[in-house]
């Protein structure tokens, strides 16, 4: 069973279709992108498989369970973890804070615990500070736990988010642009850091991913959205060859980096 199922998975807005009855599946312990020009539909599909939105028609299955009416923090629970394009972190809490948002969508304790300040209670937040910490090293921000998010640097605010993704335990990371606005030497850290990801704890990823060299390096299959149809799927090798992703897409000069406008 693949780790990830999409049937025919359907999202309008209006008139308009975002995405048009995508087909996708993921197979467990794989690196995959989707990929595809400005307005493909990429997020807004992410969106349906985390209950951001709920598709218009269509199945979408983690592990064999249906996604498809839950709510957003119901499939975080199930074990899919994500970090959005546009950064949404709590700029005003320092880092270890914002790690520990995402480890409380794992935790056992209930408002009520809460309010009561029970040794129960007292112990688990401990314990939750202490792994937003190690996360925090992890991912490469050693030292900077009492740090406002809002005065990280890019690269690092980046960072934390993904730290917060993995504070929820997810099987699956959905990560939309990763490398969005870094130099070559970041995104050569980040290719290396989501192999990390696969390699030392077994999750499953798919990224959204702009930078062609990005994609071809990391990928091991590629999928190609073309205003909210898939016009390719394949290795990078085969899709890069494509007739209909380089007219779509790549231009005809491939090599030069598609351009994320
Ligand atoms: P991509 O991530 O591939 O750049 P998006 O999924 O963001 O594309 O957008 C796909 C299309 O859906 C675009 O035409 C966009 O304007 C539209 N769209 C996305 N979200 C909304 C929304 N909440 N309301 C209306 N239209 C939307
Ligand atoms: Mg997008």
């Amino acid at each position: 069973m693949p780790l990830l199922e999409a049937i025919k998975v359907t999202k309008r807005f209006g008139g308009l279709v975002a995405v048009d009855s995508v087909d996708f599946t993921i197979e467990r312990g794989a690196i995959v992108s989707l990929i595809g020009p400005n307005g493909a539909g990429k997020t807004t599909f992410f969106n349906c498989i985390t209950g951001y939105y709920q598709p218009d028609e269509g199945q979408i299955y983690l592990d064999g369970v249906p996604l498809v009416g839950l709510k957003p923090h119901r499939i975080t629970a199930l074990g899919i973890g994500r970090t959005f394009q546009n950064i949404r972190l709590f700029n005003n809490m320092t880092a270890v804070e914002n790690v520990m948002v995402g480890r409380h969508a794992r935790m056992r304790a209930t408002m009520f615990g809460s309010l009561l300040r029970t040794a129960h209670t007292r112990q688990e937040e401990r314990e939750t500070f202490q792994k937003a910490s190690e996360l925090l090293r992890y991912v490469g921000l050693r030292s900077k736990d009492n740090e406002l998010a809002k005065n990280l640097s890019y690269g690092d605010q980046r960072r934390l988010e993904i730290a917060r993704a993995l504070a929820t335990e997810p099987k699956l990371l959905l990560l939309d642009e990763p490398t969005a606005g870094m130099n070559p030497g970041e995104m050569a850290a980040m290719v290396t850091f989501i192999r990390k990801l696969r390699d030392d704890l077994g999750i499953t990823i798919l990224l959204i991913e702009h930078q062609m060299k990005v994609v071809m390096t990391i990928s091991e299959r590629v999928t190609v959205l073309d205003f909210g149809v898939k016009i390719a799927e394949g290795t990078p090798q085969e899709v890069q060859r494509d007739p209909r992703v380089r007219e779509a897409y790549l231009g005809k000069e491939y090599g030069q980096e598609a351009a994320p406008a």
